[in-house]
């Protein structure tokens, strides 16, 4: 069975090693040595200011609109994972959708102005497979209408744009370190921001709101992370290079092979470079990804139909609305196998399939 993702796992003996220090410290979650030492490598890595290792990616997003303390309307994409909208929700708050550009397959920057009303506070957009947004047109908006943005960045690990950190872009951005990212912590999440009055709030708030022995500065929640899961981050960070590389190929290659045949691939951020966290694919209709899907599940491939379907239209919690491009793309986009064991045989078996069925 060749499966969509697969996690990246190190050599246990290199996990063992953290395990011997967490035993040695005797501190198993609570912004541990561990966790610290995370934090301050991952700041390095990527570049960036203020950073805090949280639960998840979805704490992470429900914890930037609670320290924003958002009210009202927040304008969003239909096209992401239900995360996104589900925090939107969860917060309070009513999602505001707009729909998507057909290349980058962003929400669509020139569309969010017509959205805005009275009522709206934020814009909140996902880079879609890491896939910067028009952070430029977007940061512009919303300062014109003083509005706050807050990117969800799940998909962007290691992303730079125009030189920087894709990070770095927003008042705040979260980021998933979920066991199928690019790279994981098992579960655990980011929240970044420049911010040092809004940083400062998302530490309290990321420990229930305490502010000493005897004190409370905010309200809070619990979206602190372990040290058994600080201590997969550390490991796998130190293959963070060979996993980039690794995915890198195994993309090229897939490139190289279907290059051929009459199929879109989501048009990538000018001033960026892809981080290779996805391999996402536009058929010409959803006739021939449904026959696509069907051959590669037949010889035990998995796909995704990753998003499908548009969350304006398939939450039960959210009236039902449709969006052109959103709901044209979501029905002809699938990714492909991408992790770190893939092989270089396997990719060409997907593909060899993929193009029988082109030329049936
Ligand atoms: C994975 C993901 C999330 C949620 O992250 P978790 O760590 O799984 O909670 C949020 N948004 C997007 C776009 C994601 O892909």
């Amino acid at each position: 069975m060749i499966l969509v993702t697969k996690p990246f796992l190190p050599p246990i003996s290199e996990y063992k090693e953290y395990l011997e220090q967490i035993w040695d410290n005797e501190w198993l979650t609570n912004m541990g040595p561990l966790s610290k030492k995370l934090e301050h490598q991952l700041k390095d890595y990527l570049e960036v200011e203020n950073l805090l290792f949280v639960t998840n990616g979805t704490v992470a997003l429900q914890m930037a609109i609670k320290a924003l303390d958002l009210k009202g309307e927040i304008i969003t994409t239909p096209f992401s994972f239900v995360a996104t909208i589900s925090s939107i929700v969860w917060e309070g708050c009513t999602p505001v959708f707009v729909d998507i550009d057909q290349q980058s397959l962003n929400i669509d920057a020139t569309k969010i102005e017509a959205a805005i009303t009275q009522e709206t506070t934020a814009i909140l957009a996902t880079h879609v497979y890491g896939n910067p947004c028009d952070v430029e047109a977007i940061d512009k908006i919303a300062k014109k209408h003083n509005l706050k943005v807050i990117y969800d960045a799940a998909h962007a690990f290691g992303v730079v744009v125009n030189g920087k950190s894709i990070f770095e872009y927003g008042d705040i951005s979260t980021c998933s370190l979920h066991a199928t990212k690019l790279y994981h912590s098992v579960e655990g999440g980011m929240v970044i921001s420049n911010d040092e009055n809004l940083f400062k709030k998302l530490n309290y708030i990321r420990n229930f709101g305490i502010s000493g022995f005897d004190s409370f500065a905010e309200l809070g929640l619990n979206g602190k992370n372990s040290e058994y899961h600080a201590a997969m981050g550390l490991v796998n960070l130190n293959h963070i290079k060979s996993i980039s590389k690794k995915r890198q190929e195994i993309c090229e290659y897939y490139d190289e092979l279907l290059k051929d045949i009459e199929l879109q691939k989501p048009v990538w951020h000018v001033s960026s470079k892809n981080n290779y966290a996805y391999y996402p694919v536009l058929f010409p209709s959803e006739d021939v990804l449904l026959k696509i899907v069907q051959i590669l599940n037949e010889n035990q491939i998995q796909t995704r139909r990753y998003f499908y379907p548009s969350l304006a239209s398939s939450l039960p919690y959210l009236e039902s609305q449709s969006f052109a491009i959103t709901d044209g793309i979501s029905k002809r986009i699938l990714c492909l196998p991408l992790y770190y064991d893939l092989t270089l045989e396997d990719v060409k078996m997907i593909c060899n399939l993929i193009i029988k069925v082109y030329n049936q």
